[in-house]
């Protein structure tokens, strides 16, 4: 069975919700559809939650009541029945009932994840019940039902595979299954998320967990660009990229995928598609083991990078210098992207500072540090193995009018990464799609 996700542009209009039925109805094949909130709905959300953290429910009630309002203009725009208008509005009115409820409670981690998770509710319910007003056998499965984490914070695989594999036999027959994406529960049960974007994420376990022929991800742009279009003009699509390449391009910033979301496709084996809700014609990015030789395939920019400097003349030919350092991370659970070392000294990078304070002080008891705010890591990807000769000089020239605080070759043989200001990451971007991809 195949897995589609259509994220937040892709359900944001009731139109956009029809155009989605259409398309995940076409072809007469059962598949499991996961859902993003409709767009603006999380940021609204996150606005009332901060209202929320900061004691003032009177201004996030208006931000829920502004919600309220925007949803209740779609039921009649999406439903043809006064049957189906009534359930769903009695529907969402519960919803935002949960949500003014959520006002009288003592804040906490749990209230804030509790009201973050009612965009991906609304919109699963919605669809649901478009398709079953046009005669389609649809079946809502709760995200909160199979989707959890372990202990260690990260999605529990075992648990994921056995739960959604149970509720697929339980509901066998249907049409569609359609899922919340982001949504999960906590080790203790508690209302949770894979974080901002996590519906991607929600795809690729859930395709992994019921060994998907294929994973769509359904966006509003042609698939995976050469550069990051938010900031430079020309950028064309990828068509096809290796997971490793596309797990390394989520990571160091391309926004249209999760930041780990490929690490599940990839383990499984399930391939990735990239398509857009917009153009669904259009080829889009296929994701999977292939390797396309001797090729750069893109370039992306992670923000709002911290870069740490740690200079020891006792590191000269002292052993357990690396060691202490990294431990000292580790203590603090911050992890880190970049690294450089010479021979009095060590560079690295982080994108975690809630511990910042504290890793400095200990890492002073070592050497001098020095702390860089502001910094991005651009990253240039593709089958850079040290074989293919001069791929790293055509980056680096590329960047020879942009100050470079740090470079890092050799990690992986696919890629090869920048640390530049942030004052200087357009420029950056702009430079290597010039050389890189003969565009401006
Ligand atoms: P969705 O709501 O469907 O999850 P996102 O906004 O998360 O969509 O991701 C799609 C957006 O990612 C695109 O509109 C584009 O602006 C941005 N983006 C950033 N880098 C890239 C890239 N390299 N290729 C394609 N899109 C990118
Ligand atoms: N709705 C969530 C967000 O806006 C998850 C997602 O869209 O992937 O971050
Ligand atoms: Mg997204």
């Amino acid at each position: 069975m195949q897995v589609f996700k259509f994220g937040g542009t892709s359900v944001g209009t009731p139109q956009r919700m029809k155009d989605v039925c259409n398309l995940i109805t076409a072809d007469g094949k059962p598949k499991i559809v996961v859902l993003s909130a409709m767009s603006g709905t999380t940021n609204s959300l996150v606005e009332a939650a901060e209202y929320l953290k900061i004691g003032n429910p009177e201004a996030a009630g208006n931000v829920i009541n502004g919600l309220r309002r925007k949803y209740r203009e779609h039921i009649p725009a999406l439903y043809a029945t006064e049957e189906m208008q009534v359930e769903t509005r009695e529907l969402l009115d519960n919803i935002f009932l949960e949500l003014h409820d959520c006002r009288a409670l003592k804040f906490s981690d749990a209230v804030e994840k509790d009201v973050l998770s009612k965009g991906e509710i609304m919109s699963t319910n919605m669809v649901t019940n478009y398709l079953r007003e046009c005669g389609i056998k649809a079946c809502l499965l709760h995200a909160l039902d199979f989707m959890r984490k372990a202990k260690n914070g990260e999605p529990d695989m075992l648990y994921i595979r056995e739960h959604i594999n149970a509720l697929l036999e339980e509901h066998a027959g249907y049409d569609i299954y359609i899922t919340q994406g982001f949504i999960c529960r906590n080790f203790d049960g508690e209302v949770d998320n894979l974080e901002r974007g996590g519906s991607d994420y929600t795809a690729t376990l859930v395709g992994a967990a019921i060994r998907s022929d294929e994973v769509q991800i359904w966006t509003d742009i042609d698939g995976m660009h050469n550069n990051d279009p938010r900031f430079v003009e020309g950028t064309t699509p990828v068509r096809q990229l290796n997971f490793e390449e596309s797990a390394e391009l989520a990571y160091f910033g391309a926004k249209i995928l999760h930041p780990t979301c490929i690490q599940p496709a990839r383990y499984m084996g399930v391939p990735v598609r990239l398509k857009n809700t917009m153009d669904p014609a259009a080829p889009g990015t296929i994701i999977n083991n292939d390797m396309e030789p001797g090729t750069i395939k893109a370039v992306a920019a992670k923000d709002n990078i911290t870069a740490i400097k740690i200079v020891s003349s006792r590191m000269l030919l002292a052993s357990g210098f690396l060691c202490k350092i990294f431990s000292i991370f580790d203590r603090y659970k911050t992890s880190i992207d970049m690294i450089a070392t010479s021979e009095v000294g060590v560079s690295l990078t982080i994108d975690n500072t809630s511990r910042l304070a504290a890793i400095v002080e200990r890492l002073k008891k070592i050497g001098t540090v020095q702390v860089d705010n502001n910094m991005c890591i651009i990253c240039v990807v593709g089958d850079l193995r040290s074989e293919n000769t001069g791929f790293e000089t055509v980056a680096t020239e590329a960047l020879r009018d942009v100050p470079l605080r740090m470079i890092s070759y050799g990690g992986s043989n696919h890629n090869i990464s920048f640390l530049v200001s942030m004052d200087d990451k357009k420029a950056a971007l702009e430079a290597l799609q010039k050389t890189l991809f003969g565009t401006k």
